[in-house]
């Protein structure tokens, strides 16, 4: 006979289980539409993996697990997916999250179910990546990813909790009551992977039935039925361990620190179902109760809307709303069209006449109830007041988060203060700000990184523009050499391009090279513009003088000489003429960027050339003239 340890408080409150054990485990009817969330375990929400108008079979993956603390989702029955958008969820946030609807089509088809042959000459990784792809994750409410769970090292005690201690939930014991040699078979396999000293199966010893249905199902193995006291909440992983074991888990420890890991029937049930029928988790069984006509269990697919589950038991009239889980530690749901989860063990349509509204909260009167009735030993009225005061670190420091919620505290206070509520709003604005800070610390580090990849894309483009010049100057050497370029230029730009050339090999992030490089490459560029400029302004010199001195004709006399000179003095000084009055009427049409100074006494100085040279002209032709009628008379 096996030594029970007690665990420190607890209450029991009425049990409520009997009115949903009448009957055997019936299975719920397809709904019109099944809204499949992709957020079934702890961790991230899986993946969907199919799209809308995608015709699926029942156990096909439509969510793709998202990393290692996750795991995959799968179509509940054949059919087509109508949607994937967010809905509501049965969370107490009343948030919607992603679902796959499917519009089923009557059929309830399988696809092709593989069971994993020869589970027990694979490595366990293998096992393990098996079950991760089934979607098998924690169905006593937690929704751990099994897998994960699968991996401890070494084990002394495999615990299986059958306590199932909260009122009006049965499911875990209907399940053992009718299913026992499965779930004795997920045991075995959970067993074989763990490899522990011995295996423990707890369970209150308000299911006699299912005790004696374990019992018999445990024939001819070593594991041992344990039947554990009726008081809640003995079904707290943290309780069962200490209730079986002896061993405390210490604040900040997991069980596995200490060689116990706990698993629920149920979770072990559906690793079998995985592992034996290729069967991932496409649905789970819910106990209906309540203020319903006909309350009992049903095995419901998965994504069924609990208000199609709780009309189907039959829904009295003065139902003000519905609650997922025990009246303990559920929540009522925000919106009863969410669909039926992982997590989903229990609906309870409730009525004031079933769960009356709580009084008034009073004023706490120290009496130290709560503090009794803690199974986690902490000391409520303190956190309450921590809690109230929005004190959140010193409810930290009073080990606010050892708090399992179990709501016993609540369910003694003489002054009926809500105090898990305070726990749940302390938990959530502690998150809340860690969360904050969490997504200050990713903003930060997003700015910064784009600050440097800034200043490294303005270097690297720098760089890559001196390179440029640098090569353009090196294709074009005959053109430069023609320039009249001094030594020094031709010497700068080498340097140029030798800097270039060396910040391509040296650290990109090196400012001053790149800075170097560019100087000398604009230095050389303006360079070999002046000397453009230069040889430019040479060349017309020069064919100006040629146009304003021509070669006097040969045997020409004077008076022709002076006339033709005469003659090209005017066409000269037209010239002159019009290129002033170009240069003036350019001058003053360009407003944006009038002519300087320097461009008006150029102006006004060719106009008093060209003025002087028509003068010199008209003087030298009267001069011929004259020239020419004193050799009429002399003759
Ligand atoms: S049980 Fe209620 S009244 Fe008593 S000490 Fe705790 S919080 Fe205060
Ligand atoms: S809800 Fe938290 S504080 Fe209250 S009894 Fe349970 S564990 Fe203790």
């Amino acid at each position: 006979m096996r030594v029970l340890h007690a665990f420190h408080g607890g209450v029991h409150p009425p049990e409520n289980k009997a009115q949903s054990t009448g009957t055997p485990i019936a299975t719920a009817p397809i709904p019109p539409r099944l809204f499949v969330p992709m957020s079934q375990s702890l961790g991230n929400a899986a993946l969907p993996c199919v799209k809308t108008g995608d015709e699926v079979l029942k156990g096909q993956k439509i969510g793709e697990a998202d990393g290692r603390l996750s795991a995959a989702v799968h179509a509940p029955t054949s059919g087509k997916i109508v949607d994937i958008a967010p809905h509501a969820y049965a969370h107490p946030s009343g948030l919607a999250e992603l679902c796959v609807v499917i519009e089923p089509d009557g059929l309830d088809a399988w696809g092709e179910r593989k069971p994993l042959a020869d589970w027990q000459a694979l490595p366990a990784a293998d096992v393990r990546a098996f079950l991760a792809d089934m979607g098998v994750v924690g169905l006593g409410g937690a929704v751990f990813p099994t897998h994960l769970k699968l991996s401890a090292p070494s084990l002394d005690t495999l615990v299986i909790n059958g306590a199932e201690c909260e009122p009006f939930i049965s499911c875990d014991d209907m399940l053992m009551r009718e299913r026992a040699a499965d779930v004795v078979a997920g045991i075995t396999i959970v067993a074989t992977l763990m490899r522990p000293k011995e295996i423990l199966i707890g369970i209150e010893d308000n299911k006699p039935e299912a005790i004696a249905a374990m019992r018999e199902a445990c024939k001819g193995n070593h594991f041992e039925v344990v039947t554990v006291p009726t008081i809640y909440p003995s079904g707290g992983a943290k309780q069962l361990i200490r209730r079986l074991t002896g061993k405390e888990v210490p604040h900040g420890t997991r069980s596995t620190d200490m060689g116990v890991q706990c698993f629920n029937v149920a979770t072990v049930y559906t690793v079998e179902r995985a592992i034996e029928h290729g069967e991932p988790v496409t649905s789970r069984i819910v106990t209906l109760t309540g203020d319903v006509e006909r309350p009992h269990n049903v095995e419901a697919l998965i994504g069924t809307p609990m208000n199609f589950l709780i009309d189907y038991a039959g829904r009295r009239t003065g139902v003000s709303e519905v609650l997922m889980g025990g009246p303990m530690m559920g929540f009522a749901l925000p919106d009863e069209d969410a669909g039926v989860t992982k997590a989903s063990n229990c609906l309870i349509a409730r009525s004031p006449a079933l769960l009356p509204d709580r009084p008034p909260a009073m004023p706490c009167i120290r009496c130290g109830d709560c503090a009794s009735a803690c199974p986690a030993e902490l000391q409520p009225m303190d956190l309450y007041w921590f809690a109230k005061a929005k004190n959140f670190g010193k409810a930290q420091e009073w080990k606010l988060f050892d708090c399992i919620e179990c709501g016993a505290c609540s369910y003694v206070c003489p002054s009926q203060i809500p105090l898990v509520d305070y726990y749940r709003f302390a938990k959530g604005e502690i998150w809340g700000a860690e969360r904050d800070k969490k997504a200050a610390d990713r903003a930060r580090a997003r700015h910064e990184f784009r600050q440097y990849r800034v200043e490294r894309d303005k270097e690297e483009k720098a760089q890559r523009l001196a390179e440029r010049a640098a090569a353009k100057d090196l294709a074009a050497p005959s053109s430069q050499s023609t320039l009249p370029a001094d030594d020094a230029k031709a010497a700068a730009i080498r340097a140029a391009m030798e800097r270039a050339a060396n910040a391509t090999s040296a650290n990109v992030a090196a400012p001053t090279l790149s800075d170097d490089a560019k100087k000398a490459a604009i230095e050389a560029a303006m360079a070999r513009a002046a000397a453009r400029k230069a040889e430019k302004q040479a060349g017309e010199t020069q064919r100006s003088a040629n146009v304003t001195q021509p070669a006097a004709p040969a045997g020409m006399d004077d008076a022709k000489k002076a006339a033709i000179q005469a003659a090209l003095e005017r066409a000269a000084a037209r010239k002159a003429e019009k290129q002033a009055a170009d240069t003036q009427e350019q001058g003053s049409a360009n407003r944006v960027k009038p002519a300087g100074p320097a461009t008006m006494d150029d102006a006004k100085k060719a106009a008093i050339q060209v003025a002087m040279e028509r003068a010199a002209a008209r003087k030298a032709v009267r001069e011929a003239q004259d020239a020419g009628q004193k050799d009429k008379n002399r003759r």
